[in-house]
């Protein structure tokens, strides 16, 4: 089966666990450079990305994350997780200068709790690329993504607004596949490790 890794610092990484544990993978919970040893991919959960990021300096994750990238493995951040792969954060906490650290492993602008204070929350079906029907997705405080690099594809809009992007072997929500119990974003995360391992797999 293939192996993928959860970051487990902080956030809804239990529920990404079962999801992917119910369709056949192999997981790990990922705390430190050392976990990420031999996994085909890693899932950044939804929570609060300025406590990620500050837990990923804390258990000097930082380098160790890009390397794991760069070597060929693969990416998905939802929600918060999706903010700490942008290449650019907007709209950073003003107790930190307005900036936020970010992995600028997607070619994307990240604009944080971009759906406002009055919707915190909601749930709609939503069209996704590679999906026959729509998939009910709950955003949270989430971000939107903007000016999308060359590479970057987006899968799904919601309120003109691009929600999910593919660059590569990286994938992003701003919603929470993990948090309902539809699998099949999980699936087609699957399938894009599949699809990037034998991409990456050294020639024997
Ligand atoms: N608004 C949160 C942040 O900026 C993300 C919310 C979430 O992951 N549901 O980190």
């Amino acid at each position: 089966p293939l192996k993928i890794g959860v970051l487990a610092v902080q956030g809804a990484f239990r529920e990404h666990r079962q999801r992917l544990e119910g369709l056949g993978a192999e997981v790990r919970e990922v705390r430190l450079p050392a976990d990420l040893e031999g996994l085909d991919a890693l899932v950044m959960p939804g929570g609060e990305s300025t406590s990620m990021a500050r837990l990923l300096s804390d258990f000097g994750l930082w380098s160790p994350l890009r390397d794991f990238h760069a070597s060929g493995g693969a990416v998905w951040g939802t929600c918060a997780g999706a903010i700490l792969l942008a290449r650019e954060v907007e709209g950073a906490p003003p107790q930190f200068g307005g900036h936020q650290d970010s992995l600028g492993l997607l070619d994307v602008n990240v604009r944080r709790n971009a759906f406002g204070r009055q919707v915190d929350s909601f749930s709609v079906p939503l069209k996704v690329d590679g999906l026959e029907t729509p998939f009910e997705a709950l955003f949270i405080r989430a971000p939107v993504l903007t000016d999308l690099g060359p590479d970057v594809q987006p899968l799904a809009e919601h309120a003109g607004q691009v929600v999910m992007v593919r660059q590569g072997r990286v994938l992003a929500s701003a919603f929470h596949p993990e948090l309902t119990l539809d699998p099949r974003i999980h699936a087609l995360f699957l399938d894009l490790v599949q699809e990037t391992r034998q991409e990456t797999a050294p020639a024997v």
